[in-house]
């Protein structure tokens, strides 16, 4: 049975990894940071066969004992400070957890190293983030990196340090250039999800409006459970690379918004929506769109989801939960 660590199992990647990895077969283990973590509870109840694993990408020590307890096959490093807006007010920590948290993961793997004749395969979660103020479109594994944000800057970091292990001690280590992919897990600070959730509030009468700050920005926006596919099947191939995953389409913030309210039977959309400051960011990341020819012809991966399909499945996922949360409160 092989043997996988999973960091960030508490995230939208992290519990559809953990689905995919059971299903084929493996041992999953989950990292999990703090001392009474409340996910923990929400993680064991729906994926009980995780075994969770106490640990911290700020610690190194953590890192070493978890490796050395789990004795993996391959690690997936998804745990990350993952918010651009939660980066500008929190840069030490970004840089701390999504940047130097992957050089100490590289270090414990270098430690422990697993057995000699099956060395421990790294994915690293890189972003297009990285691109940033985009120097080519679409963009794929040779575009030149701009980060706009914290975020960014550490999640280059990590790429750059991931692909020098590689070179320097030869470890089995791969970074994807995912871009933006969501789903009904995907956390609600996140636009799409801030969106979906509001849509079907306002569908059923438990809110007013909708504040988001830019509707201009374009992200190529993908199906998350899609992009989990992907991270495995650069670990199973015959060399560590790096790889654009994307859909090659893209769509403003004010598509979505359109769509979204649309999939809920609503066309006066605009009436709902109001401009806020707050959701503004000292610098925007105005277009995405990526090349994943590479990942196509390598690794035959190729997305499933289309963006409408991706929209109405996150509207009536939104829909039944916001219910069944109205129906409980009223019991
Ligand atoms: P989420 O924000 O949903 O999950 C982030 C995870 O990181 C959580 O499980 C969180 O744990 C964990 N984490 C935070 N701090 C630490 C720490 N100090 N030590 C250990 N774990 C920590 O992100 P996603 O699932 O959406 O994304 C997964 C990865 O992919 C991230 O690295 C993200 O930056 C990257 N990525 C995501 C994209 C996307 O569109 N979703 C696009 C490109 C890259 P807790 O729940 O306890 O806070
Ligand atoms: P990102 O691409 O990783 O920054 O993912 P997000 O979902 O956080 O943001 C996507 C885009 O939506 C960015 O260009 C944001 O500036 C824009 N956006 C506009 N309004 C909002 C909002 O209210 N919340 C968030 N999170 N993003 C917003």
């Amino acid at each position: 049975m092989p043997r996988a660590l999973v960091t960030g199992i508490t995230g939208q990647d992290g519990q559809y990894l953990a689905e995919l990895l059971h299903q084929k077969g493996y041992e999953v283990f989950g990292l999990v940071k703090g001392q009474n973590n409340p996910r923990t509870v929400l993680l064991q109840e729906e994926f009980p066969f995780v075994e969770v694993v106490g640990g911290d990408l700020a610690d190194l020590s953590s890192l070493v004992a978890a490796l050395e307890s789990t004795q993996p096959d391959e690690v997936y490093n998804l745990g990350a400070i993952s918010f651009v807006a939660l980066s500008f007010r929190q840069p030490e920590l970004t840089a701390n957890v999504t940047g130097l948290g992957v050089l100490r993961m590289l270090e414990a793997i270098r430690m422990v190293g697993g057995a000699d004749n099956n060395p421990i395969r790294f994915y690293q979660a890189s972003s297009s983030e990285m691109f940033g103020k985009v120097r080519m479109t679409p963009q794929n594994e040779e575009t030149p990196f701009y980060p706009r944000s914290p975020y960014g800057v550490a999640k280059v970091f990590g790429h750059d340090i991931t692909v020098n292990y590689r070179d320097s001690y030869g470890l089995f280590a791969c970074s994807g250039i995912l871009f933006n992919h969501e789903g009904p897990r995907r956390g609600l600070e996140f636009v799409t999800r801030k969106i979906t959730n509001a849509v079907a509030r306002i569908k059923l009468g438990l809110q007013q409006e909708l504040a988001l700050g830019s509707l201009e920005p374009q992200r190529d926006w993908g199906f998350a459970g899609d992009y989990v596919q992907a991270m495995w099947l650069m670990l199973q191939h015959d060399e560590p690379q790096d790889f654009v995953v994307a859909t090659g389409q893209t769509h403003s913030v004010r598509e979505f918004v359109e769509l979204a309210f649309r999939a809920a039977g609503i066309d006066d959309w605009a009436r709902y929506v109001r401009q806020d400051e707050r959701f503004m960011r000292p610098a925007e990341v105005d277009l995405l769109v990526g090349d994943a020819g590479k990942a196509r012809r390598l690794l035959g991966w190729a997305p499933t989801m289309a963006f409408p399909e991706l929209v109405e499945t996150m509207v009536s996922h939104d829909i039944e939960l916001e219910q069944r949360k109205e129906r409980n409160r009223r019991r």
